[in-house]
């Protein structure tokens, strides 16, 4: 079954929760469970992104959720099929928060830099916006952006210095729609995400919504 079948299947049938493991009675937590449901803090989305939208804050399990779906243990070979159903259908739960106005007519992934999709065999981000394509039906532009740089690892650097290190990493390699969803599994100050939009925007897109299954709270950088 293909990924985004997965997703969409631990969204609507009923299954083990994912929290607790006893019986939900549907999407992906039991009553106990869907309470203790933590949304992200509602930081605005910086410029020139028109929104952004995760499901969880990137910590605890989300986070352990997040890094099993990024580096699945070697004998999964290349999937942890447990930890891809639970991120897609949290980015799936995101995207049906839009409100109708930022409905895209596509879908873009944050590209992921060449040297670390060799260290890492697969795109995570690619594989999210597919999926989440798919299952809203809208179309998937999977080469849309380019980078047009490496750019140094950001982990430990403040906004400002996140900017300057991706200033002009990304390029559209053909026009755009009118609204269009970026994704990437997790935003953290939102630098790359605002980066990217920046060169959608330029080539015809007027609104750009980031798209993640989870977000680091403010106030925590990692
Ligand atoms: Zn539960």
């Amino acid at each position: 079954m293909p990924a985004w079948l997965r997703a969409l299947e631990a969204l609507l049938v009923p299954r083990a929760c994912v929290r607790c493991g006893t019986p939900a009675e549907g999407g992906l937590f039991c009553a106990r469970c869907e309470p203790l449901w933590l949304r992200p803090d509602p930081t605005p989305a910086p410029r020139p992104l028109t929104a952004w939208e995760a499901e969880v804050p990137y910590t605890g399990e989300w986070k352990e959720w997040i890094r099993r779906f990024k580096y699945p243990a070697p004998g999964l070979q290349g999937l942890d099929p447990a930890a891809d159903a639970v991120v897609l259908a949290l980015i799936l739960r995101a995207a049906r928060r839009l409100p109708p106005e930022l409905r895209a007519q596509a879908v873009v992934p944050v590209p992921l830099h060449p040297a670390r999709f060799r260290e890492r065999g697969f795109d995570q981000a690619a594989l999210l916006a597919r999926s989440v394509a798919r299952a809203e039906r809208i179309a998937h532009l999977p080469r849309a952006l380019e980078r047009t740089r490496p750019t140094p690892r950001q982990t430990g650097l403040s906004r400002g210095e996140r900017r300057r290190n991706l200033r002009g990493a990304f390029r559209a390699r053909r026009a755009l729609p009118p609204c269009v969803w970026l994704v990437d599994d997790v935003a953290t100050t939102g630098s790359t995400l605002a980066e990217a939009a920046r060169a959608l925007r330029r080539r015809g897109a007027r609104r750009v919504v980031g798209l993640c299954a989870a977000r680091t709270p403010a106030g925590v950088r990692d």
